[in-house]
């Protein structure tokens, strides 16, 4: 039987490297995978691959790949430096962590048009992803309309500086946070230009003790104008999650998001598809398509990227992105909760199939020299 690169995965998952205390697989040490028949190869990435840790580590993979696939399969597994190819200047993500912060993954959710949803998909997203046991940071660049803080019900609330005059994320949820919010007045966002939230997106970024995170979610502001091209090229980004709604003028932008991030050779992660349908509370069997049915997953076929999944228009869930508490944390077994749910494990495992067989995203400046 063949073997899928989701199955070698999973298996490496389950070895933890016994210095850091996290798995293989989410501290992205394994690159390079490729299944060929029942061969195994891959990559892995330690500190020092002349010890005998690394050694240790090894084996402990190759044998877990052994147990679970079985004895015939052939494994062949490099070691290679973590920091080989990393430049001061150089920021890796989704291929190293960067050089300044523990930050493993670095996501943005985007979206062609505004109203579709896009942040209520990233609360919710990081929200649920924080449930599932990752450390998760979200940073609202949404200068046009920050709603994060209003969302997680921290609306007047200030990060701090710390002594080493690093700012200190809000954390609320678990999951840490900081938002454009907090330095921009929403009725004067119109005087700023891409260079200056591209260096407050810096900031955020560098000058922030984010401590060590699985994902650090980017809330882009909608639209995929300069502004937005300005981001994606601020960061390294490991991957992008496009949120449209059903209908065709929604789909024709996300269309443009999905080209704004291959043109700076971001991997989209895949669509979701918000405000998929509606199921009356008393009627819980019947779907009715307000907007149009398929649309997202169509369009997602169309341009070979993956659908990440629907979330259902729900009250419950406006309601509580109004009142300061992501649904998935009010009402975890709702609905659309459950969507949120499905799409962080979607997402989480369409980050790590992407860690591990494509390069790290290269800063685009990089790519002008
Ligand atoms: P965007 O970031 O794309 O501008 P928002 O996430 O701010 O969109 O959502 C716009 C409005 O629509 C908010 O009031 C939000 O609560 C609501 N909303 C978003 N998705 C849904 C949904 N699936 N069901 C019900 N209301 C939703």
């Amino acid at each position: 039987m063949d073997i899928s690169l989701e199955q070698v995965l999973q298996t490496l998952a389950t070895v933890v490297d016994p210095e850091r205390g996290k798995d293989l697989v989410r501290l992205n040490l394994v690159r390079a995978l490729r299944v060929e028949g029942r061969t195994v190869s891959f990559t892995l990435m330690l500190p020092d691959p002349t010890t005998r840790f690394a050694r240790t580590v090894e084996s402990l993979a190759r044998q877990a790949l052994l147990d679970t696939l079985g004895p015939d399969v052939a494994v062949h597994i490099e070691l290679d430096n973590e920091m080989i190819g990393i430049g001061d200047d150089l920021m890796l993500s989704g291929g190293s962590r960067t050089p300044d912060a523990g930050i493993i993954n670095t996501i943005a959710v985007a979206s062609g048009k505004g109203g579709v949803g896009k942040s209520s998909v990233a609360v919710n997203l990081a929200v649920a992803l924080a449930r599932a046991g990752y450390d998760v940071g979200l940073v609202d660049t949404d200068i046009y309309g920050p709603s994060i803080p209003t969302m997680f019900g921290l609306k007047d609330a200030r990060p701090r500086v710390d002594d080493a005059r690093k700012i200190v994320p809000l954390e609320k949820y678990g999951v840490k946070l900081l938002s454009m919010g907090f330095l921009v007045d929403p009725d004067k966002a119109v005087i700023w230009r891409g260079p200056m939230v591209s260096s407050a997106v810096k900031q955020f970024l560098g000058d922030t003790a984010w401590g060590d995170l699985d994902f650090l979610i980017l809330d882009l502001p909608p639209g995929t104008g300069d502004i937005q091209l300005t981001i994606v090229q601020t960061v390294a980004l490991t991957g992008a999650v496009i949120v449209s709604t059903p209908q065709d003028v929604a789909l024709a932008d996300a269309r443009k998001g999905v080209a704004m991030f291959e043109q700076v050779s971001v991997p989209v992660l895949g669509i979701v598809e918000n405000m998929a349908y509606f199921t009356p509370p008393d009627l819980p069997d019947r779907k009715y398509h307000l907007f149009g049915q398929g649309g997202a997953r169509r369009l997602s076929e169309a341009l070979g990227v993956p659908f990440l999944g629907e979330i259902p228009i729900e009250q419950a869930l406006r309601e509580s992105c109004d009142a300061g508490t992501p649904v998935v944390e009010a009402y975890p077994e709702n609905e659309a909760a459950r969507a949120f749910t499905r799409l962080a494990h979607q997402a989480a495992t369409r980050v790590r199939l992407r860690n591990a067989t494509q390069p790290a995203t290269r800063k685009i400046e990089m790519l002008h020299r």
